[in-house]
């Protein structure tokens, strides 16, 4: 098999070696339980201490503050439940059409359950009316579930305006931070945000760990009911090597975050120039600005997303698709429908996400592929912008 070219952050990152070098130990020698009274476990106690410290230090956030979970889902369900359970008197959640589905089907499913949930709507780059948003939240309002940086396009919301806002109210704000840690610089002590996501596997940590920061004095319950591990606010024995990992992976964050903002960013537009200067009528999905600096969702118009990502395989380079075909039938992303992306346009969207691991001879190899491949299926496809189906109708 040729050598990957790897532009799928956005779904999952590789593990840093410094990451892997970090963890192994815990994974072989010190195999102790953190809460046991020896010493054997009271090393990988401390062990535990330190990545704690490690992860409150990238969020500027005090150790205390920090709750490790099993992953960013698990860590946007203990905030959103946590906050309704602690709360219990208040029966209405805010949240938006684009959250990812560890937010947004949790909400349809508390709706179901006798919640009322406002479901806010974006604008055609992904942004939310923050009027709208003022509106809604009413003394009702348990939770405000808002992400910082959509997963899909990569558009950041103006979390601290946000933020102001929720707390003018008297509410609680929730932000899923799962595609911003690493990528921005974030500092919980300037912040609004009560209740904060993260997940290791999108930066450079293993899979099956995460973490939420709970500002102090935020009334959230456990999610999982269990013994007495991190004080009694998550059970369950910690995954302690991949704890470290994640303890490890925020160090090399704090020292990346830069390069993201500058080398990556560069990176990223390089590949976006080439394409939209190489390939007629693509459409960039998303805030051309305020986004991250890893990420770009491009429309191809007329063919489908899922069958240019099977030809980018061939090339060796894997990349990801707004439309997913589930139970047989093509599903545009409901984010891309939320922005009001015209279906056909929804249906032949690519997402290339980067990280520092990317080369840059990889972006020109990658922009190649993709004016082969668009060039191909637009010469069979049975849609055309000449043709009856019109791709820029209406959903
Ligand atoms: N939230 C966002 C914005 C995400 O992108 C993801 C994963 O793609 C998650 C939550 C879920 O994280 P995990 O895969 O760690 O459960």
């Amino acid at each position: 098999m040729s050598p990957v070219i790897y532009l799928d952050n956005n779904a999952t990152t590789c593990i840093a070696p410094e990451v892997f070098e970090a963890m192994t130990p815990f994974l072989t020698d010190y195999y102790g339980n953190p809460s046991s009274m020896y010493s054997f476990g009271g090393f990988v106690g401390k062990s535990l201490a330190a990545a704690r410290s490690q992860v409150a230090s990238l969020l500027n956030a005090q150790d205390t503050e920090i709750v490790f979970t099993s992953c960013g889902t698990e860590s946007d369900n203990m905030a959103v439940i946590g906050a309704l359970d602690a709360n219990p008197d208040k029966k209405h959640i805010v949240t938006t059409r684009v959250e990812h589905p560890a937010v947004l089907s949790l909400a349809k499913r508390l709706e179901k359950r006798g919640y009322l949930v406002t479901f806010l709507s974006v604008d055609r780059q992904g942004l939310l009316d923050l009027d709208e948003l003022r509106e809604s939240i009413t003394d009702q309002t348990a939770i405000v579930s808002i992400m910082y940086a959509n997963n899909e396009t990569g558009t950041i919301f103006p979390v601290e305006e946000i933020g102001q806002i929720v707390k003018e109210k008297g509410s609680i704000f929730h932000c899923d931070a799962v595609q911003a840690v690493g990528k921005i610089p974030l500092d919980m002590a300037k912040s609004h945000i009560d209740l904060l996501s993260l997940s290791g596997h999108k930066l450079h940590a293993p899979k099956g760990v995460g973490a939420l920061y709970i500002r102090r004095g935020t009334r959230c319950r456990p999610l999982i009911i269990g013994g007495h591990q991190e004080k009694g606010r998550r059970g369950g024995t910690e995954n302690v090597a991949s704890i470290v990992g994640l303890g490890r992976a925020t160090v090399l964050a704090a020292e990346h975050v830069q390069l993201e903002n500058t080398v990556v960013r560069e990176m990223r537009d390089a590949l976006q120039d080439m394409i939209f200067t190489k390939i007629p009528d693509s459409i960039l999905n998303g805030h051309p600005e305020q986004r991250l600096p890893n990420t770009v969702n491009i429309s191809f118009p007329y063919i489908e997303g899922e069958a240019i990502l099977l030809m980018l395989d061939e090339h060796g380079i894997c990349a990801s698709s707004g439309s997913a075909c589930t139970s047989g039938s093509l599903e545009p992303s409901h984010v891309l429908r939320a922005m009001g992306i015209p279906f056909t346009a929804a249906h032949g969207s690519v997402r290339l996400s980067l990280s520092v691991y990317n080369k840059r001879d990889e972006i020109e190899l990658t922009a190649n592929a993709l004016v082969q491949i668009v060039k191909r299926l637009r010469e069979i496809s049975p849609f055309s912008a000449e043709s009856e189906f019109n791709p820029t109708g209406s959903i």
